[in-house]
């Protein structure tokens, strides 16, 4: 999803906890976009109440009929809403699966494995070739390489096989309705009337994803208004049932996300004995010459200029590989705000073009943590005094920073990656 609000806002944070920024594949993408994505100028901020999630004070009727007055004077025709809210009514499933905080999650290598498959990179290369045409015509228009769309259409949809099967407007009523973050999902409501309302798919044949992401690409509403193009010329972005419509839109968003046309997402590295590991930070950005001279030094050939501005990621913490990310990586960040995601889009490419896999070892006898010890590691943390945050079992910068803190203190190297050993250290 050129998703729109960080699917790490939305559950994936809870579900793919430990990766931080990280994304877990299998939690419903929230795309492209949606806090990166500009809103829709014609779609406003409605007025009918916010309620809190689960108490809804006004009956679905009751909520229905303010939102309808709320689209109307968004501009939406009367005969468009009552079209699409023919029978509609909150979906339990929806709401499950927004309030849903997993106990376990995979560990990053497991989610590789399924994301990056041999029968991936197979359908993926077929792909390519059968649509060589379509995504030469994208790149000159869009200036984004083939590769990167086809692994983004590999991994939003399994090229356009898995659409889901939810009906948008009934996820998003029900979420807008009784859901987390109700002004998020009325905008996302109000955006997919004004699709209907534009006439690029039927009400009927709008589904998608329990949280709207839509199509072969899997926008959310928003992200559609603003994106989404007709490639093939037929006079409607349809992303549901058109490959270069959804293709071509992908490469859309990934233009204004800033995409640098041939160029490397990033690429697995070397770290030299004795490396400081505090260096492997999303807040230190080194030049891809700076990093050399720290003796962090790539597998093979980085096409990419000394001066670009890098960052380094261990997945896994330091006894799993290690990568440079580039200006690219970020680009796919804001389609995906997930680190695993990116990574896997960034592996599906490479492999697209042939290149090998991951060259170190993943730490696959790691066990993960699980929710309740990540909240129980943030309490241990805060008890002695390293300010993790608050303890929701979330690892974001704060916790990586208590983590290193104390990993510090007892002269392991400060990766900030958590694990049982640390866990039972704390205790
Ligand atoms: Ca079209």
């Amino acid at each position: 999803m050129p998703h729109l609000l960080l699917r790490g806002l939305i559950h994936t944070a809870t579900a793919c906890a430990l990766l931080l920024l990280s994304a877990c594949a299998e939690v419903p993408a929230q795309p492209l976009a949606t806090t990166a994505a500009p809103s829709q100028p014609s779609v406003t901020v409605a007025s009918a109440p916010v309620l809190q999630p689960g108490q809804p004070l006004l009956s679905f009727t009751e909520w229905r009929s303010l939102l309808r007055s709320d689209a109307m004077a968004a501009g939406i025709r009367p005969e468009v809403f009552d079209h699409a809210f023919a029978g509609v009514s909150p979906d339990p499933a929806v709401l499950r699966a927004d309030s849903s905080q997993p106990e376990f999650t995979r560990p990053v290598w497991e989610y590789l494995d399924g994301a990056v498959s041999n029968a991936r990179i197979a359908r993926g290369r077929l792909l390519l070739a059968q649509h060589r045409s379509t995504l030469k015509d994208i790149r000159r228009a869009y200036r984004v390489d083939p590769e990167v769309l086809v692994a983004i259409w590999g991994l939003e949809s399994n090229f356009g096989s898995n659409i889901g099967s939810h009906s948008v407007i009934r996820s998003l009523a029900t979420l807008a309705y009784e859901g987390r973050r109700q002004v998020f999902w009325r905008s996302q409501l109000l955006a997919a009337l004004q699709i209907l309302q534009n006439g690029d798919i039927a009400s009927e044949r709008m589904i998608g994803s329990w949280a709207g992401a839509m199509g072969q690409t899997q926008f959310m509403p928003t992200t559609y208004n603003t994106h989404a193009v007709d490639f093939d010329g037929d006079g409607k972005r349809d992303l549901w049932n058109s490959p270069a419509d959804a293709l071509a839109s992908a490469a859309h968003y990934l233009q204004a996300s800033g995409w640098q046309r041939s160029r490397p997402w990033g690429a697995e590295v070397k770290l030299p004995a004795h490396f400081d590991y505090q260096l492997a930070d999303p807040d230190v950005r080194r030049t891809l010459a700076e990093w050399r001279a720290l003796g962090v030094l790539p597998f093979n050939e980085i096409d990419a200029q000394d001066d670009s501005p890098a960052t380094l990621l261990l997945p896994a913490g330091h006894r799993g590989p290690a990568f440079l990310l580039l200006n690219n990586f970020r680009s796919i960040l804001k389609y995906n705000n997930s680190t695993s995601y990116a990574l896997a889009i960034g592996l599906l490419s490479d492999a697209l073009k042939g290149n090998g896999g991951v060259q170190a070892a993943w730490p696959r006898g790691e066990r993960q943590l699980s929710r309740s010890e990540r909240i129980a590691l943030q309490e241990g943390l805060s008890a002695r005094g390293f300010e993790p945050g608050p303890a929701d079992g979330i690892i974001g910068a704060n916790t990586r920073r208590a983590v290193r803190a104390f990993q510090q203190s007892l002269g392991l190297p400060p990766d900030g990656h958590p694990t049982p050993a640390l866990l039972l250290q704390l205790q």
